[in-house]
């Protein structure tokens, strides 16, 4: 080994230098090799993924599209984004694909920042809108929520005329809150128009009513909404999610995309998902049964809980980072928020009835 003056950290990136990585819930294989568990008696409540599994209709169409994986997927999401079109009476230019709505996040932040941009969030907003700012050396500017919940006005008052994004998610994760959607429409006419306000519904399947922004969409204003089939659809594993935007910010965002961002069994179970409104409509209804479930359960234990209607709900524990391990033990796996200042919560997916009557045993233990 000879010696070398330059390290590659002296030669990365600055932002790179002071990136906070994402802390994923953990994997179910890793906990039970932890504790020493069949994996098969573990329990994950820790991503808000689908306790029913992936829709049938995804799961059908993507192991049939397996056969021909030897094929490039359709970079161009070309049959997808006709569905989209067709759902939300717009055209397929007014969509992008992305693996995950985590990546078409990343692609708004890598074509629209630059160091000096600011962008608004709430303190306790999904970790994602900061890790996206901070890559690209943009400043984040997180406003204060109280009791956890988003104060849209705060919102508004903090962007300056730094500010190139708001990011908003409603429901938010992982605190659950929703905002009404006239708050949401208000909020986003409101901004200068050299400002992109980013909504993000990736529960908004598990509402009654989301913010139709496709009207403030097509007079001009600077609204992008994100999607996902992550959640409600049970494709998390596959990463698949899309944004909707006007045709001229999709075009610039296909710039800065990778040629076959979504791979091709994942392409084929979105497709089929959109289809399977029976797999939504059963999803909801466990949901809202299970949130139900939760919020009785941990009344009945005491703890302080945010109403949310997404498929998790934000529990004050007593001593929660203790909870969070012992309950891993018990084969239960959740979320602690320590990481989002919210140290004493955590973070608790809705299951099944039986796995939440399980977490809710497990709980009443500690
Ligand atoms: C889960 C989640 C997403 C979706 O992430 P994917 O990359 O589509 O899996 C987006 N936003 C929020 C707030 C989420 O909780």
């Amino acid at each position: 080994m000879g010696t070398f003056m330059a390290s590659y950290s002296d030669l990365a990136n600055r932002p790179v230098l002071t990136q906070p990585t994402y802390e994923a819930g953990r994997p179910i294989e890793v906990v039970a090799r932890e504790f020493g568990l069949d994996p098969a008696s573990v329990i994950k409540l820790a991503s808000n993924e689908n306790p029913l599994g992936p829709s049938p209709l995804g799961l059908a169409a993507a192991r049939k599209a397996l056969e021909v994986c030897h094929l490039y997927p359709d970079g161009g999401c070309t049959f997808l984004r006709e569905k989209l079109a067709a759902k939300w009476a717009l055209t397929p230019a007014h969509f992008i694909v992305g693996n995950g709505s985590n990546e078409v996040m990343i692609l708004l932040a890598q074509a629209f920042l630059r160091p000096g941009d600011e962008v608004v969030f709430g303190e306790q907003a999904f970790i994602v809108y900061k890790l996206a700012t901070l890559l690209f050396g943009a400043t984040p500017v997180p406003v204060p929520m109280p009791g956890y919940r988003h104060d849209l006005k705060a919102l508004r008052a903090a962007v300056t005329p730094k500010t190139r994004i708001v990011f908003l998610a409603s429901p938010n994760n992982p605190t659950g809150g929703t905002d009404a959607p006239a708050d949401i429409l208000a909020l986003a006419a409101s901004l200068p128009e050299d400002v992109i306000f980013c909504l993000d519904e990736a529960y908004a399947e598990y509402l009654d009513a989301s913010a139709d922004l496709r009207p403030l969409m097509q007079s001009g204003r600077k609204v992008v909404v994100s999607r996902t089939f992550s959640k409600a659809y049970g494709l998390a594993g596959l990463r698949v999610g899309y944004l909707m935007g006007s045709p001229e910010v999709v075009a610039l965002l296909n710039r800065v995309r990778q040629p076959f961002n979504v791979n091709l069994p994942a392409l084929a179970a979105a497709e089929a998902a959109l289809d399977d409104e029976a797999f939504v409509r059963r999803t909801r209804e466990v949901n809202s049964a299970g949130i139900a479930q939760l919020k009785a359960g941990l009344a009945r234990l005491g703890c302080e809980v945010i109403d949310g209607h997404a498929n998790f709900l934000a529990a004050r524990i007593p001593e929660a980072e203790q909870a969070f391990t012992k309950l891993q033990r018990a084969g239960v796996i959740v979320r602690p928020l320590a990481g989002y200042g919210m140290k004493g919560w955590l973070r608790l997916t809705v299951g099944t009835a039986a796995q939440n009557e399980r977490l809710l045993a497990e709980l009443a233990k500690l």
